[in-house]
């Protein structure tokens, strides 16, 4: 109906979720930051919050397989994201280079399969979605946290490209990284809660031979493609 579609076009114009997700090294963070900025809507790196409970609970000395207590301390984690900035405050304390430690990594990768962890923060990405405008890039954003997403990105790579530019960004060694990310790219793909995968009406962008600013582009245009009068789709 005509009438339906423009009316969800200016719908959309006043509150969008674009949701951005895809395997580790797949350059989410770099995009979805630039069309944040570009697009004036808020930032939010989900990753980050399973890092900052894997921070929390790593300190507090909590086991991961303790489902109970991971869920209270997700739901007690005060996780903020200082707008314009890119740091990450936990607590009242400013996480941003302690969450990329390889040790976080690894935890935040175990803890991301406990489902009450999953669910209290999918909560608090929901909570975020409903009052701002957001680009959220993750995992499980185009599929489970925000199905009605208008716009949805499945952002993908080769393998190595995506361990070569992991390993630039952290300063490690590729062989090390391939190891690492294909472990946690297994894990996020196979656990039974939110699994990685690719929303049916997402759309695939392969970066492999592609810079940073192609796709920008390319995902700036489909956010004008699918948000525009009359043709705004669920
Ligand atoms: O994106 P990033 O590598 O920082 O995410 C850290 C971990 O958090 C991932 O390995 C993944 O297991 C988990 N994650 C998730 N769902 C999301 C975002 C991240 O399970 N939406």
């Amino acid at each position: 109906m005509p009438t339906s579609g423009a009316a969800i076009a200016i719908e959309n114009k006043k509150h969008l979720i674009v949701a951005i997700d895809g395997p580790a090294g797949a350059g989410k963070s770099t995009i979805a930051r630039a069309v944040a900025s570009r697009l004036g809507f808020t930032y939010i790196d989900s990753g980050a919050m399973y890092r900052a409970v894997a921070l929390w609970a790593l300190k507090a000395n909590i086991d991961v397989d303790d489902h109970l207590r991971m869920e209270h301390l997700a739901r007690e984690a005060r996780i903020e994201f200082v707008p314009g900035e890119f740091t990450v405050m936990l607590n009242g304390d400013d996480v941003t280079a302690e969450i990329r430690t390889p040790e976080v990594t690894q935890a935040a990768s175990k803890v991301s399969i406990v489902p009450g962890v999953r669910r209290a923060l999918r909560e608090e990405q929901r909570r975020i979605g409903k009052i701002n405008s957001v680009v959220m890039e993750g995992r499980d954003i185009g599929t489970v946290v925000f199905p009605d997403a208008q716009v949805k990105i499945f952002l993908d790579a080769d393998p190595h490209v995506r361990a070569g530019r992991r390993a630039a960004e952290v300063g490690t060694a590729v062989d090390e990284v391939v190891k690492e990310m294909t472990e946690r790219d297994q894990r996020d793909r196979t656990r039974a809660e939110a699994p990685l995968t690719q929303a049916p009406d997402a759309e695939y962008l392969d970066t492999t031979n592609l810079s940073a600013l192609e796709v920008e582009e390319a995902i700036l245009k489909l956010v004008r493609d699918r948000t525009s009068n009359g043709k705004a789709r669920h």
